[in-house]
């Protein structure tokens, strides 16, 4: 608290400093406002610091927002400006304007010609925002860009040149996923030329909360060539099916645990025939019947997933969204299709992946802004390292925040939450009514129709529409069914009449966490209108069958038999204890499952910084000759220490296998040491390469085959490890059991196994530049095929 007061104490007097030069701003023509940016430029590079420059910068741009846009930054924006540029969080209600704020620090980090970046949680946010503010930014002499294609365009493949383009600009508005997936093919380009990043400087994240919380715990991922399917899944489910509760295994709901009895290990063992279920070797069925008992406790037909056409889609649990691109752990959708009986899609090996928080730790400096941060301010200090500022209203806030209403089954809270919206309807206030799932959004509109209530219906899968659809929310007598995330971004501004009536009024009708829920509670009240939330739930109401404990259950249907008249709320103090409880626990949940995930990206991230260095370095470099040389006399080593004796025929098979097909005669000589078969085998390769060289035509051809061959053996190797470190993921979570700390063994194993990957690399590339075979085609291209 008082560190938040000297924050804002601190903010308030650069503030004062950003006041003083607006009418001397205000005083300059068109021309002199314009030539601010070079003048800032010329500043910087005599010295001084962005933060030295912030007042005048602040002011400029401020006054370019208003004599091109008509919009001119409050006090509150501009606070809300100078905490973003300090790398911290602004908690800025819905409406207060953030698009605006964001332009101030943008433009500030930008004049350093390292380019600055916003990221919103959608494309439809990114263009619209682009759209409206670019014009200032260019008036200003910077250049702005969406970084994705636009829509309608997003079929259109983009050049590795176009992307450059893009991100060159000084100005980048764009959305957190096409960031990751730039990223990650940035990473696995074959060469410069196919690169287009230039290092990642600073970056606002809209709506902050969604990007690195919601969606914290699902890796982004970029997929390639199929592996062999494995036929454990089918067998998996058969033997999963058999499984009796409780005896065989034990569910923990409230942990989302799943795990085996001792009867139900023996069970397995005897089912697969093998010894011991946690032996090493026993390791891919252990792991397929983890998935299996997830897919089919955990995975709900109609919740996690639909089946439409023969095929499984997974959808996103908070907004009944279908999950975009192939954001699903490996294996758990194959688990899923095996159970439901479909045909199995292909499973496909992961090249690279990164969770936003790994993608956005990259950053020199990050800021994010949201109107609903401050409650998971410690976790945002522990692992961003950022401090969450409260930014007060422009006006103060009006809206009646009523307590929740409580009802024990789904049927009576939805018929109250619809009775209440037709009371507010009649008096024509416009009424979002706020939906759990997408099926609970069909019954409320169904209802609705039956009542003859004209709405909309807000779960298009489409955030333009749903943006178009939600701006008219706020007519009179407009009712709006949406789910929990639908239209985020997006103000509701009040039709004419509107605020005389009482204002926009949302509806809840789900048990939600405390963000979520104020989240959409603020959608009304903006910019001191009047407006009204209220919440109504039951205890079947998803939040709570989840994470309830045997107790409170317990407690639950005693409730419900002592409750003969169902239709008045329940208010008893210990009910309200309880649920208030019960949301803490689930946020701590949470927040220990996010922490387990940033732990082990943690681990995953310094490989990934170390693997992609190297892979930059054989990319970038022109001579190869003494890396080659250096890997070629590493794998011979290890070869040779495999075994104490060499004799003639061991080391023709030796050769046989990963020098040349075509073993020549070997002197007995040679085996009499290692030294000598080391050199022996050291010639035989440079005489190889120097055989290959000569259907080369010329240098550049030559190193673009040493090129492919290194990338190649370390790209496949690199492949080999993410797999089997999102496999050992699910691997460790039976540690827990026994006591020990999954996190741990996670880190343990990750880096042992990141190091046999060099090893592995080394002996793969020595494998690529011996027994490769090399053509020049008739156009006089070079085509290397490896094994
Ligand atoms: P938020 O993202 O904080 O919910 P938006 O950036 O979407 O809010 O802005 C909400 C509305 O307020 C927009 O229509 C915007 O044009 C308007 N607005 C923002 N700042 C100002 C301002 N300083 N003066 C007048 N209108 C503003
Ligand atoms: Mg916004």
């Amino acid at each position: 608290m008082v560190v938040d007061q000297m924050i804002l104490h601190r903010v308030k007097r650069t503030l004062r400093k950003v006041n003083k030069w607006q009418p001397i701003m205000r005083a300059m023509s068109d021309e002199e406002l314009q030539g601010q940016t070079a003048k800032l430029r010329q500043q910087l590079k005599a010295g001084k610091t962005l933060d030295q420059i912030l007042p005048e910068a602040f002011a400029t741009i401020r006054e370019a927002d208003y004599r091109l846009l008509g919009l001119f930054p409050y006090d509150v924006q501009v606070m809300g400006a100078i905490v973003l540029h300090s790398g911290n969080i602004a908690e800025m209600k819905t409406g207060e304007g953030k698009t605006l704020t964001a332009t101030m620090p943008l433009y500030l980090n930008a004049l350093e010609g390292k380019g600055a970046m916003l990221v919103t949680p959608n494309g439809y946010l990114a263009e619209r925002d682009e759209e409206q503010l670019e014009p200032v930014y260019n008036w200003l002499g910077l250049t702005a860009t969406i970084a994705f294609p636009k829509e309608g365009e997003e079929k259109k493949k983009v050049t590795p040149a176009e992307k450059r383009d893009w991100y060159n600009h000084d100005i980048i508005y764009t959305t957190a996923s096409s960031l990751a997936f730039d990223y990650l093919f940035n990473n696995l380009a074959s060469s410069t030329a196919d690169q287009y990043l230039r290092p990642y400087n600073y970056v606002i994240i809209d709506e902050v909360d969604d990007v690195l919380l919601d969606e914290a715990t699902s890796p982004f991922v970029v997929s390639s060539v199929p592996m062999l399917q494995s036929n454990l899944y089918g067998l998996t489910e058969n033997f999963v099916s058999m499984l009796v509760p409780k005896m065989d295994y034990r569910l923990k709901r409230e942990d989302k645990a799943v795990y085996l009895t001792y009867h139900g290990v023996r069970k397995a063992e005897r089912f697969f025939r093998v010894a011991n279920l946690f032996d090493a070797s026993s390791r891919e069925i252990y792991r397929h019947i983890a998935l299996a008992m997830r897919a089919h406790h955990f995975m709900r037909n109609g919740r996690e997933y639909l089946v439409e056409n023969g095929k499984v889609i997974l959808l996103d649990e908070t907004n009944g969204r279908l999950k975009h691109g192939v954001k699903v752990n490996t294996g758990l959708h194959q688990a899923v299709e095996a159970k439901e009986h479909v045909k199995l899609t292909p499973n496909q090996k992961v090249a690279a992946s990164i969770t936003f928080p790994g993608l956005f730790g990259l950053f020199n400096k990050i800021a994010g802004m949201s109107g609903t941060v401050k409650v998971n301010e410690n976790e945002f200090m522990n692992v961003y390292k950022m401090r969450v500022v409260q930014i007060p209203t422009n006006k103060p806030v009006i809206r009646t925040d009523y307590p929740d209403q409580v009802y024990i089954t789904t049927t009576e809270k939805l018929m109250r939450a619809i009775n209440y919206a037709l009371q507010l309807h009649k008096q024509g206030r416009p009424i979002l009514l706020v939906a759990g799932s997408v099926e609970n959004s069909e019954i409320i509109s169904e209802i609705l129709l039956n009542y003859g209530v004209p709405h909309n219906v807000l779960n298009a899968f489409n955030a333009a529409r749903e943006a178009a659809m939600i701006k008219d929310a706020g007519q009179e007598g407009a009712v709006t069914v949406a789910t929990n995330m639908a239209g985020r971004g997006t103000d509701i501004k009040l039709g004419p009449g509107v605020k005389e009536k009482g204002g926009l009024a949302v509806i809840g009708t789900e048990m939600l966490s405390p963000r979520v829920r104020l989240q959409l509670a603020g959608r009304a009240g903006r910019q001191g209108d009047p407006g009204s939330s209220r919440f109504f739930i039951s205890l079947e109401d998803n939040f709570i069958s989840q994470n309830s404990t045997k107790r409170f259950k317990q407690y639950y249907r005693r409730l419900a038999r002592r409750y003969p008249d169902r239709d008045r709320p329940l208010h008893s103090p210990r009910l309200m204890v309880s649920l208030a409880m019960l949301r803490s626990r689930v946020a701590g949940n949470e927040e220990a499952s996010r922490k387990r995930v940033n732990k082990d990206e943690v681990a995953l991230r310094l490989q990934r910084k170390n693997f992609y260095r190297e892979r930059h370095q054989i990319m970038a470099a022109d001579h190869f000759e003494n890396t080659i040389g250096y890997w070629i006399s590493e794998s011979i080593d290890y070869y040779l220490a495999q075994k104490q004796e060499w004799t003639v025929h061991d080391l023709g098979l030796l050769i046989n296998e990963h020098f040349s097909y075509d073993v020549a005669e070997i002197p007995p000589a040679v085996v009499t040491s290692k030294a000598r078969i080391k050199r022996y085998l050291e010639e035989l390769s440079r005489q190889i390469l120097t055989a290959k060289s000569a259907t080369l035509v010329n240098n550049e051809q030559l190193n673009h085959f040493y090129r492919s061959s290194l990338l190649n053996a370390i790209d496949s190797c690199w492949m080999d490890e993410m797999e089997l470190l999102t496999n050992l993921r699910i691997e460790v979570q039976p540690w827990a059991m026994a006591g020990r700390d999954p996190s741990f063994e996670y880190q343990q194993r990750s880096f042992a196994a990141y190091k046999k990957m060099l090893l592995r690399a080394k002996l793969r590339a020595l494998d690529n530049l011996l027994l490769s075979t090399i053509k020049v085609n008739k156009k006089g291209e070079l085509v290397v095929s490896f094994n």
